[in-house]
C-alpha cells in the first residue's frame, strides 16, 4: 500500500490490473477503499486528484450481518453511503452512523507512516 498525498492510499494486485484508493471514513472510523482500476468488476471514477478527490459514483457499503447476526438470505444492511466531490465526504441520508446526512473535509490518514497494519508505506 503506497502513500499518496496526505489523504489517500493506493494498493494495487494483479499486475497492477486492480488498483484501489484507500481513505479514512469518520463516520464509520475505519478504512474504505474505491476501485479506480479493474478488468472485471466495477470501478469509479475518479479526478486524479489526490489532495481533493472526486469519485462517482457514490459508494454504498453493505452487509449481511447486523453486528455478529447473519441477516436472513438476500437482505443486506447500509453501512456507509456516500459521495466524495472535490476533497469532501457527503454522507447519504441512510448511513447509520453519526455523520449521516453531514459533509465532512476528508481527513488526513490516521496514521503515521509504516505503522498501519505493518505495512509499508
Ligand atoms: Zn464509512
Amino acid at each position: 500500500m503506497a502513500q499518496i498525498g496526505t489523504k489517500l492510499r493506493s494498493a494495487t494486485s494483479n499486475n497492477g490490473q486492480h488498483q484501489r484508493l484507500m481513505h479514512w471514513c469518520p463516520g464509520c472510523d475505519e478504512v474504505h477503499g474505491i476501485t479506480i482500476k479493474s478488468s472485471l468488476g466495477p470501478k469509479w471514477q475518479f479526478n486524479g486528484d489526490y489532495e481533493r478527490p472526486t469519485f462517482n459514483p457514490s459508494v454504498l457499503l453493505q452487509s449481511n450481518h447486523d453486528g455478529e447476526k447473519r441477516l436472513p438470505a438476500g437482505q443486506m444492511r447500509t453501512e456507509c453511503h456516500y459521495f466524495i466531490r472535490d476533497g469532501r465526504i457527503e454522507f447519504c441520508g441512510d448511513s447509520p452512523h453519526k455523520l449521516a446526512g453531514q459533509t465532512v473535509d476528508l481527513p488526513d490518514w490516521p496514521y503515521a507512516p509504516s505503522t498501519y497494519g505493518g505495512i509499508d508505506e
